[in-house]
């Protein structure tokens, strides 16, 4: 196959190990930087343009889009899938998957597990707000913030309405969440590919640090997840309509509840910890099923 992989970042990590699980299996791989493409559309030859040439020919496209680049990078991604190159995941999930509230909505629709949570914009009346999600403690999120920084534990009703008021000053989205004080500053990262769980791990915080995240000084082990979690995580994927993705979810005393479902799950962290060959699994499920895609569109083609 001919594999795209759209990163800025050909020397991080997940991008290495994809190039190098794909040209271990005989692959063609071109990493490409979403923000030097060019795109014509149209309707009868849509094409992409990347310094001065055009790309074709391309079976499977790998998107590991940052979240400041969202926009323009699920466009290139979408222009792929205009070209019929099979997406790794599709553009439409990885915008839905990047709004945290539209996520968590979709997800309890749908009755998974999740902390309560109260979201707000410019709330007059905070003691309501904090009553509806139980009161203190309360974890208090920045909805743009990533890897744990604008995450608060508020330990009082006083910590948490001046934690608010200031996010308030800010003009910022939050939410607010009941603190799940039994997760004991621990989370579990459940790796799915193609609806399975294929590896997991715990991420612990640093003593006296209830945020688990790696930046915070946390760190990763091996661990067996319940068939409760098992089936969470693969629940929340397909509700994301999500292929590949990571599912943080907290051990909570009612049962596993999701944080958050992350498009493009770092590699370095979940390979460590389990030993296995993660990069490898994700080139064996797009070998299955682009090939698959090209298999039925050439069967459509022939029916006319
Ligand atoms: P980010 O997306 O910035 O990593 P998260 O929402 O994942 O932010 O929060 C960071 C960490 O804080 C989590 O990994 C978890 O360990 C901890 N945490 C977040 N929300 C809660 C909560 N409601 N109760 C207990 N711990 C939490």
């Amino acid at each position: 196959m001919k594999i795209a992989i759209l990163s800025r970042g050909p020397k991080l990590y997940s991008t290495r190990r994809l190039v190098e699980a794909a040209e271990l299996r005989g692959h063609e791989v071109q990493v490409i930087d979403v923000l030097r493409c060019y795109m014509n559309i149209n309707s009868v030859n849509p094409e992409i343009h990347y310094k001065g040439e055009v790309l074709e020919g391309f079976d499977a496209v790998i998107p590991r889009i940052g979240a400041s680049v969202t926009f323009y990078g699920t466009a290139v991604l979408r222009q792929f899938e205009m070209m019929n190159v099979f997406p790794l995941n599709e553009s439409v999930a990885i915008t839905r998957s990047r709004d945290k509230l539209r996520s968590l909505q979709l997800l309890s629709r749908k009755g998974v597990g999740l902390p309560v949570t109260g979201f707000a914009h410019s709330p007059d009346d905070v003691d309501d707000l904090l009553k509806t999600v139980g009161g203190a403690p309360v974890v208090i999120k920045l909805l743009e913030g990533t890897q744990g920084v604008g995450v608060v534990l508020a330990d009082t009703h006083s910590a948490a309405t001046s934690v608010i008021q200031a996010f308030n000053g800010l003009k910022a989205n939050i939410l607010v969440q009941e603190f799940i004080k039994e997760a004991g500053g621990a989370d579990i990262r459940a790796f799915v590919v193609g609806g399975k769980v294929i590896a997991a791990m715990k991420r612990q915080g640093k003593e006296g640090e209830f945020r688990s995240n790696l930046h915070q000084g946390g760190s990763a082990h091996l661990v067996k997840i319940t068939a409760a979690e098992r089936a969470t995580a693969v629940n929340a994927a397909k509700i994301m309509g999500l292929n590949v993705c990571g599912v943080d979810l907290l051990r909570s005393n009612h049962g596993p509840v999701v944080m958050e479902v992350n498009s493009s799950p770092g590699l370095e962290g979940i390979e460590g910890a389990t030993g296995k060959d993660i990069a490898g699994m994700i080139i064996e499920f797009l070998e299955k099923n682009a090939l698959k895609q090209r298999r039925n569109r050439g069967r459509t083609k022939g029916q006319g």
